[in-house]
């Protein structure tokens, strides 16, 4: 049996965080119900399932994301979860990962996604200020988010903690006190993103009036490497541009997307990969609603990609990876040597300084890692 990886998207969250433009709405707000949304994703689920178990596939990750899906209410994620083990065809072992937020972290809750056999938890803790935290609109203080990883660190082997950087008034010495003690909770998984001002966002319309201001570029680079040089004195793994893990808990779901194989998103706008073709779901509630009540799948933008296109995926995906992209995988996959096929590419950012390679492997240099953004848009033909 040949093991995938599929992905569940929950549009639902308590409040909009200000800085966020993810596919997400209040839930009481919503202009769809989470319950007639459950109904569109278990149909979706039931579709999906019956296609990969006839071609012979296993999940072997599952990932519920969103949105926060623990925001569910405890009969609707009983539900949810119900429909996971129904109708996929879950490999024996599968890493199968929740995400949620401080606030939606309860007893109840964390012994239901236990007991259905997830694993993995990932918890959006995003600092441990909580004046910053309120400037982010985060609904959680430092202190729940301590009592939540508390809760989930009994019920779970691998608790994965996000963290952002480069938030407004935030310093690389506050960085560094942050991850101190969150290095001393202990969790398996680690990420560091750094906050992106996305347009449309309430956050943009603030730094636009000049009512926060973000970290010049060097701060921003120096918590990069001060984070990096802390974390991996801790035991952690950097593995990824944003994601570090203690040894054996890498995510094995994200893998399947930096190396650039086949995985399948269910749910509002949720993305795809799967034999040579990219393509999104509709991201409108009535829409996704009306096809799957028609027993149709709610494509919307479909893509067929190209060898060409395959490669460039690869390397710019895999140049996310630490280790790099590895010539035999490359050479494997495609029929061709990767340092030919992207020859000019590599000359000009090796002089650059900004990759380096082994025998085996094409790499990020130390250099590249927090410029990493220059160095895939050079692979973008
Ligand atoms: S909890 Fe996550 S998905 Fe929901 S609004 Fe905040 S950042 Fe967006």
């Amino acid at each position: 049996m040949m093991g995938t990886a599929v992905y569940l998207h929950i549009p639902f969250c308590q409040a909009k965080c200000f800085y966020c433009d993810f596919l997400s709405f209040v839930r009481t707000e919503s202009s769809i119900t989470p319950q007639r949304y459950l109904q569109g994703l278990k149909q979706e689920l039931a579709l999906r399932g019956a296609e990969l178990k006839s071609a012979g596939w296993e999940v072997a990750t599952l990932y519920i994301g969103g949105g926060t899906p623990t925001v569910l209410e405890l009969t609707e994620l009983r539900e949810l979860l119900t429909c996971c083990r129904r109708y996929l065809p879950l490999a024996s072992a599968p890493e199968w990962t929740v995400e949620a937020n401080p606030c939606t972290i309860t007893p109840e809750v964390v012994k239901l996604l236990s007991a259905a056999g997830v694993n993995r938890l990932s918890l959006g803790v995003q600092d441990l200020c909580n004046r910053r935290l309120a400037g982010l609109g985060r609904l959680h203080t430092a202190e729940q988010a301590r009592e939540a990883y508390l809760l989930c660190r009994d019920y779970f082997p691998a608790v994965a903690l996000d963290l952002m950087t480069a938030l407004p008034g935030q310093t690389t010495a506050q960085l560094l006190e942050t991850l101190a003690v969150v290095c001393d909770w202990g969790p398996q998984h680690l990420s560091l993103y750094g906050l992106i001002v996305e347009e449309g966002t309430a956050l943009a319309a603030q730094v636009e009036a000049g009512q926060v201001q973000l970290p010049d570029e060097d701060e921003v680079l120096a918590m990069f490497l001060a984070g990096r040089r802390y974390l991996q004195a801790r035991g952690y793994e950097h593995y990824e541009i944003a994601n570090y893990a203690l040894p054996g808990y890498r995510c094995r779901h994200n893998l399947t997307y930096w190396q650039n194989r086949p995985y399948l998103g269910l749910g509002l706008g949720a993305h795809s990969y799967w034999h040579g073709v990219r393509w999104e779901n509709t991201r409108d509630p009535q829409t996704y609603l009306a096809q799957l009540a028609a027993g149709q799948l709610p494509l919307a933008v479909q893509t067929v990609v190209t060898p060409e296109m395959a490669m460039e995926d690869t390397m710019i995906l895999g140049l996310r990876l630490v280790h790099g992209v590895s010539f035999a995988e490359f050479k494997k996959r495609f029929g061709q040597d990767l340092r030919q096929v992207f020859q000019q590419e590599i000359k000009s950012l090796q002089k650059l300084g900004l990759i380096e390679c082994d025998e085996h492997y094409l790499r990020l240099s130390a250099k590249g890692l927090p410029l990493a953004n220059l160095v895939f848009a050079e692979f973008l033909r």
